[in-house]
This record gives structure tokens, sequence and C-alpha cells, in this order.
């Protein structure tokens, strides 16, 4: 298996190459937005899953042919799951100067384990979507043992043991969490943290319920101001570099849309493709029955078939 997919653009990360070391799909959560789709295997036991050399290998020969701006362990799943990950974060340093991310729901860092395997990235985003264990429940879904007030005093213990940067994310979603009371809650909890910047986001992508509705623009700035000056809201990707010519691009494409729907815009950002050829090669893909389009709003995304 492949675990190393991208680079692709990312709002918060630059060029983000990203690191799955996760199996389809394993969460401690089942979000209501998760871009992967439903969970099929909730749980909170971290295993073992695949060997920490053979990914800094992947890691290390596409570092040496792409431009990275970051490794970004991520998974088809919640990585912290993955009992290896500090291990494969020391291994893949060893390789190469490129710094890690990892990007993670934040429920399990209650256990110090999983707090000192993430202490070895050199920036850490956890997310927190709720405060309340009734919008908890309503929009992540999670395992039945989980408890957000164990998560919150979790993030607390990692934010004041780690030195290195926390980026907490919010996923903001119409009707489910942007009641008043319940952002009032978060943001007072949330600026108790500490952490360094706190991120504002909302569905842009397919979904796992089509019935989920994103906030808009303003709302979105509105409801950055009660999270105070570290607050903001992370905007689309707007960097046009173009990424050296590779020849087969279906495959990369596939590579990558496996992992996440991608829009013709982040096509054009992750090839070195023009508008006109990306579009002509997603119509052939789609003609193929390798990718079928999905419209969220006013933008058309591609997923695989
Ligand atoms: S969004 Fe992340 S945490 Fe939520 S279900 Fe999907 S993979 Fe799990």
């Amino acid at each position: 298996m492949n675990h190393v997919f991208g680079p692709v653009p990312s709002r918060r990360l630059g060029y983000s190459l990203g690191v799955d070391i996760i199996p389809p799909k394993y969460c401690t959560y089942d979000c209501i937005y998760c871009q992967i789709g439903r969970t099929t295997d909730k749980g909170i036991q971290r295993k073992s899953f695949y060997d920490a050399g053979s990914i800094a290998d992947e890691v290390a020969r596409k570092v040496a042919s792409a431009r990275v701006d970051m490794i970004t362990f991520s998974g088809s799943g919640e990585p912290t799951l993955n009992a290896d990950l500090g291990a494969m974060i020391r291994r893949v340093k060893e390789r190469v100067d490129t710094p890690v991310a990892v990007i993670t729901n934040g429920s399990l860092l209650y256990d110090r384990d999983v707090r000192a395997d993430l202490a070895e990235a050199d920036v850490v985003l956890p997310s927190l979507d709720a405060v309340t264990d009734q919008v908890f429940q309503r929009i992540n879904r999670p395992h039945p043992s989980l408890d957000i007030r164990r998560i919150i005093e979790g993030l607390r213990e990692f934010r004041a043991e780690c030195s290195k940067p926390v980026w907490l994310e919010i996923m903001l979603i119409r009707n489910i969490n942007d009641d008043p009371e319940e952002l009032k809650k978060m943001a007072q909890i949330v600026s108790s943290l500490g952490v360094d910047r706190i991120q504002l986001n909302t569905v842009t992508r397919p979904p796992s319920e089509e019935s989920v509705c994103r906030l808009e623009e303003g709302d979105l700035q509105a409801i950055c101001k009660l999270f105070g000056p570290r607050c903001e809201v992370i905007c689309s990707f707007e960097r046009t570099e173009e990424m050296p010519a590779q020849a087969d691009w279906t495959e990369i494409i596939l590579e990558t849309l496996r992992r996440r729907p991608l829009s013709l815009e982040d096509v054009v950002r992750t090839t070195s493709l023009t508008r006109f050829q990306a579009k002509t090669r997603l119509k052939a893909m789609e003609d193929e029955g390798l990718v079928r389009s999905y419209t969220l709003g006013d933008d058309v995304f591609y997923v695989v078939a």
C-alpha cells in the first residue's frame, strides 16, 4: 500500500505531503462533516499497522522528487490510533529536514503515550468542535467511552507539556455547533487552553452527511471576534506556484482522491496542469468511471467513483 499522497495544497501548511498511517476507516469519531465517509471501525485502542522504516523510505523518496513544505501525518481515520506514531515521526526526521505536522481530532490526548508521540512533531493541529456533551454527540458521534470534559483536560495537559506550536481547529456547522450559548462557552474554554492559534473552519468539501450546512464567511468573521486575537478564519489556499512536471497525473490525482475530495482548482494547484488540461483530464476520468463529481454550494468536487 502507498502511504504517502500529494503534496496537496493545504490552507494551513503550504504544500503538504500527506502520510496516511491508519487503515480506512478506523477512528474514535464518526463526524458528520468527515470527508472520508462514515466510520466503519470506531475504537479507542492504539494498534500497530505498518512498518515505520518503510513509511520513512516512502516519505524520503517523495521529498527528494517534489516540493514539500510540511510532512503531515493524518490518515483514513485518527492518526493517534497508530501506536507507532512517535517512532514513525522519529524515523522520518532521521531521513529528511522537512518539518512534521500531525492533524489529530485530539480525543486521545488524555493518554500520556499519545501526548509523548505528538510531542515529536514540529506542529500539532488538534480539533475541538464542542464543549458540551449534547453538541459533542451530534457533531462528532464519538466512541461511547469518550467524554468531552476528559478530552478538554487532555488538550490542556498537552498544551502545558508541549513546547511546540499547537493550532486548534474548530469546525463550525450551521445549526449544530453555532448556537450563541455553545460558542460563548467554547470561547471561554478555548481561551483558557493557551493554544498558539485558533482556526475556524466550515464545510467546504463534500461531507459524510449531505445535510450538513456550512457557515458564511461573514458569520465566521463575527464568531472569530469572540475568540480573541489568536483566532483566524482559515480561507481557501491562494498559492499558484506550479509543481514540477510529472507523468502519470491520472494516478497521482487518484492517489489523493482516495483520501480526500478535490475541486478543479485543487487539481490545478497540485499538478502542473493548466485549468483546461485539468478539466479535460477529470472529464476523461469521469467518463472512464474512475471518478464522479459532486456539487457543494457553488463548487464542484471530485471523488473516487
Ligand atoms: S473528520 Fe477526522 S475525526 Fe472526524 S470522523 Fe473523519 S477522520 Fe475521524
